[in-house]
């Protein structure tokens, strides 16, 4: 669904947050957010997840596997095992068969079954919604709890996979060589308003237009503003 795109009057004032952009560049970045916000107004995750507890373990699974791949296995898992308790009942080895399609099975299944645990036995079976408590999770690194927290709109965040790492970079809202660094640069120069969804605008563009590749250009919707454009289409 899309909606008129309207610039929150913080986003005017909040970009650049801590970084000095020019009016020029303030402006080329918020055309390319609007753009995106026009095709898709409330970007949403695509993995599928009913509760904090489903999310953060789909999550946890999706690191070097698809969404798709992820869902099809959550899909069955969830339907016996959608509660730390339970997961913790299952184990590990009730567990692999539910995710063996998905790489790193083995010590994705002994993280789980272990957060799990810790989920049960110091939260009450609750995922605990802040950064730090998230972190302290086994198999919940920086990324995973960006995803989490930012999904579940508790606080903004950038986590930055290989797609908003790529896109980041050909667009040149970003060119740190790490993914911390470029969550950091990118945090700097996103309106306030605007982060929350621009960590699933760029993962979407990166996925469908701006693809590792063939990018494509042609199509894209941001063309006439990146600086990349003509690296891939023919003059
Ligand atoms: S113009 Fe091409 S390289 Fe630039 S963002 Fe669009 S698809 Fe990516």
């Amino acid at each position: 669904m899309t909606t008129p795109f309207k610039v929150h009057k913080s986003a005017k004032t909040s970009a650049p947050r801590s970084k000095r952009l020019s009016h020029a560049e303030a402006a080329r970045i918020i055309e390319i957010f609007r753009r995106f916000e026009e095709q898709e107004s409330d970007p949403r995750t695509e993995l599928d997840y009913a509760s904090p507890f489903e999310l953060v373990t789909a999550v946890a699974l999706s690191a070097q596997a698809t969404d798709v791949s992820v869902n099809k296995a959550t899909a069955k898992l969830f339907e016996v095992a959608d509660t730390p308790q339970k997961m913790l009942a299952l184990g590990e080895d009730g567990l692999k068969p539910f995710i063996s399609s998905i790489g790193l099975y083995n010590s994705k299944a002994k993280n789980v079954v272990a957060m799990s645990r810790l989920l049960v036995e110091q939260y009450g079976g609750e995922v605990p919604l802040t950064r730090e408590a998230l972190q302290a999770l086994p198999g919940v690194g920086r990324k995973t709890a960006s995803v989490v927290l930012n999904e579940l709109r508790v606080e903004p965040a950038i986590a930055v996979d290989t797609h908003v790492f790529r896109v980041s970079q050909r667009l040149g809202l970003a060119n740190g060589k790490t993914p911390d660094k470029v969550e950091a640069q990118l945090m700097a120069i996103v309106p306030v308003p605007l982060q929350t969804r621009a960590h699933h605008w760029l993962i979407l563009h990166g996925r469908y237009v701006c693809v590792a590749r063939r990018p494509k250009c042609e199509e894209c919707p941001v063309a006439d503003l990146c600086p990349s454009r003509h690296l891939f289409i023919a003059r």
